[in-house]
């Protein structure tokens, strides 16, 4: 597909969106249409639907959970992180609405250590994004008021993909269409700019600092 037609399909649906629902787990838990299967690796509690898309890729979703929480613990600068954390795995994408009331495709909740990923043959899960977000906010220690810009960006550049397009790729089609808004509005009106356009504009600014600044000046920003 070319990438100005998946853009268009996917502007305002794409991004995952952060959430803190304390209750969402327990509701998941109890979802009347979910018969919830468990699988596990060495740091998560996999939670699927009996006769799901997940429940027929166990072996590839175990191991993109690994590459996951490697790839995080790499982009924190840390060697380890041995809390669990929960995945469920949710199909179709308006059960998410259903569930906890707003479009996301993917939501991580940092508090109570899990995320809940949209997965079906239309799409990719965003299981690195939504990982770094928890691995992130506990390893760094969260903030009253997070950045969301540094938040969202870093979770993106993580994630490297946005379907089957990089996220290079996805910017780079953004700024040659004029779709790209201003720095300040990305910054300081974060919440109220398109999610894809802001995500993957804002994802080049963590990418940036990492590249200019020591690790450990940029972790001193977020905290
Ligand atoms: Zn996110």
């Amino acid at each position: 597909m070319h990438i100005a037609i998946y853009v268009g399909l996917v502007l305002g649906l794409c991004s995952p969106a952060p959430a803190q629902q304390s209750d969402v787990a327990s509701r998941l838990l109890s979802h009347e249409r979910y018969e919830w299967q468990l699988a596990r690796t060495p740091h998560f509690d996999i939670h699927y639907p009996r006769y799901s898309y997940a429940s027929s890729r166990l072996e590839i979703i175990r191991q993109r959970l690994v590459d996951a929480r490697t790839l995080a613990l790499a982009h924190l600068g840390v060697s380890d992180y041995e809390r669990r954390g929960d995945v469920f795995y949710v199909d179709p994408r308006q059960d998410v609405l259903d569930l906890i009331g707003t479009r996301a495709t993917g939501l991580a909740n940092t508090e109570w250590h899990f995320v809940i990923l949209v997965y079906n043959p239309l799409g990719d899960a965003f299981d690195r994004h939504e990982i770094l977000h928890v691995y992130h906010e506990n390893v760094w220690g969260g903030e009253s008021q997070p950045i969301d810009w540094f938040r969202e960006g870093f979770s993106t550049q993580t994630h490297g993909y946005c379907g089957p397009y990089t996220v290079g790729e996805m910017t780079s089609f953004l700024l040659k269409n004029n779709l790209l808004s201003p720095l300040e509005e990305t910054i300081f009106s974060f919440g109220e700019q398109n999610e894809i356009v802001r995500n993957h504009q804002s994802a080049s600014l963590p990418a940036y600092l990492f590249a200019r600044y020591r690790e450990d000046s940029v972790r001193q920003l977020w905290t």
